[in-house]
């Protein structure tokens, strides 16, 4: 069927369904097989706010890998946290490769401008090879009139309804439901193609890989508008390895999920399910999968995504970031009077100027004051009595998640604090670096892979 001409025809046109006489064929043949930077089918995204920690993190990918479960590391990095640390993606991947390095590790590994847009990406693009094309701003966006008509248009192939395998109900197409979702998220995608264009205008195709990101809004986007979300993504032809929507619940930083953990569950199989049929009849990469940006730490879910993506043989990329700031302080906290005093100077600090620290997090940010130690009682506590309260063992005892919320919002404090709060990371990096390697094995891999 496929012949030299009709192989043409769709090289040609490169579109999603390929019309000949009338009849439509969904296309199979991968239009991005060729040309993919590697991404793997595990992928894990260690953010680290000051860049000194790449070794730790890596060797507990190491680890990982050690027990037969192959996850490639990525280094992400957002605007957001450059434009607070004061820093510059090249420290990214400065860090990136020295750790990829000494370590002697062999296997792929990324960079990750993380949440970029057209306004800041210039200063990622030659030191990143992962852009996450954050374009949840422009979602509700009106678009032009030609754009929605050509989207319906192109949505006729459906006819009336779609069925999912997997999803008990199909998806009933309406003129209503096509108008609703062109209005949500037609002008969203077209930003990200505008901004995966200039990409790659300055790298070349097939040199990085491409994310999609709409997960920092309030609505959640459901199944159903993954599934159109996919279609446009296809139509404007981003190569798109991974995807991150926002999912039903509260992502906060740094703490656990909170929300219907039962709804999250059918949305995420249910993504996974329009995923893959996405890729196999819109052509998308082979290997897109879902990308979760996590805020860290979503012990709950962590087994939850595990199991389904076991149960399909689905790829998954997870992103944290603040965790590995918040392993510093306990480090600090725990190694010795020196830590343990600029330790509590955050803290002190962070509570005198929440609001200023919490503003850029406002919706992924929920602290009860109630629940915040004073300054005066922080002043007391014993360096393993502060390492407690921080870290995150869910039914500790001396666990308390605003404080935690708290200080992961602070590393503005440390930023502040340059050489006084660097010098310690380096003094103390035997003690931080087992913390922050600990953390990312033990709580976060062993969680996500079944370890
Ligand atoms: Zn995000």
């Amino acid at each position: 069927m496929y012949n030299r001409y009709f192989y043409l025809a769709y090289m040609k046109y490169n579109s999603t369904f390929v019309f000949v006489h009338g009849i439509h064929f969904p296309t199979r043949i991968n239009q991005y097989k060729l040309h993919n930077m590697k991404l793997g089918k595990y992928s894990f995204g260690v953010g680290d706010r000051f860049n000194h920690e790449g070794q730790a993190q890596l060797k507990a990918l190491i680890k990982a890998n050690a027990q037969g479960v192959e996850v490639t590391p990525v280094w992400n990095k957002s605007n957001r946290e450059h434009n607070i640390v004061h820093s510059e993606p090249e420290g990214t991947r400065i860090e990136a490769d020295e750790a990829v390095r000494t370590l002697g590790w062999e296997g792929p590994y990324c960079v990750d401008a993380d949440h970029i847009n057209l306004t800041n990406v210039d200063r990622f693009i030659e030191h990143s090879d992962f852009f996450t094309l954050d374009v949840a701003i422009y979602i509700g966006n009106e678009s032009p009139e030609s754009d929605v008509t050509a989207f319906k248009k192109s949505c006729e192939v459906f006819g009336n309804e779609v069925s999912i395998p997997g999803i008990a109900e199909p998806i009933v197409i309406t003129d209503v439901l096509l108008e609703s979702v062109a209005g949500k998220y037609l002008a969203a995608v077209k930003e990200a193609s505008k901004i995966y264009t200039h990409i790659v205008g300055v790298k070349g195709v097939g040199n990085f890989v491409t994310e999609v990101s709409m997960d920092e809004v309030e609505e959640p986007q459901t199944p159903v508008d993954m599934f159109f979300i996919m279609k446009m993504i296809a139509d404007e032809k981003i190569p798109a390895q991974t995807i991150a929507p926002k999912f039903t619940g509260r992502f906060n930083k740094g703490v656990d999920y909170v929300g219907d953990v039962e709804q999250f569950t059918k949305e995420f199989e249910q993504d996974v399910l329009v995923i893959d049929y996405a890729v196999k009849e819109f052509g998308l990469p082979e290997d897109l999968k879902m990308s979760v940006h996590s805020g860290s730490d979503k012990f709950t879910i962590y087994p939850i995504m595990a199991e389904i993506i076991k149960k399909y043989d689905k790829g998954l990329h997870v992103k944290t970031a603040g965790t590995t700031w918040l392993e510093e302080v306990i480090g600090l906290a725990i190694s010795g009077d020196e830590g343990l005093v600029v330790a509590k100077e955050i803290y002190t600090s962070a509570l005198s100027r929440k609001e200023e620290l919490c503003a850029p997090y406002a919706d992924v940010i929920n602290i009860n004051d109630d629940q915040l130690p004073t300054a005066e009682e922080v002043a007391g506590w014993s360096g393993e009595k502060f390492g407690n309260t921080l870290r995150h063992i869910p039914g500790h005892p001396d666990y308390n998640s605003n404080f935690r919320q708290l200080i992961h919002v602070g590393y503005k404090v440390a930023a502040e604090m340059e050489e006084k709060y660097t010098g310690l990371l380096k003094k103390y990096a035997d003690v931080v670096g087992g913390c922050v390697e600990e953390n990312i094995y033990d709580r976060h891999l062993k969680r996500l892979f079944n370890l």
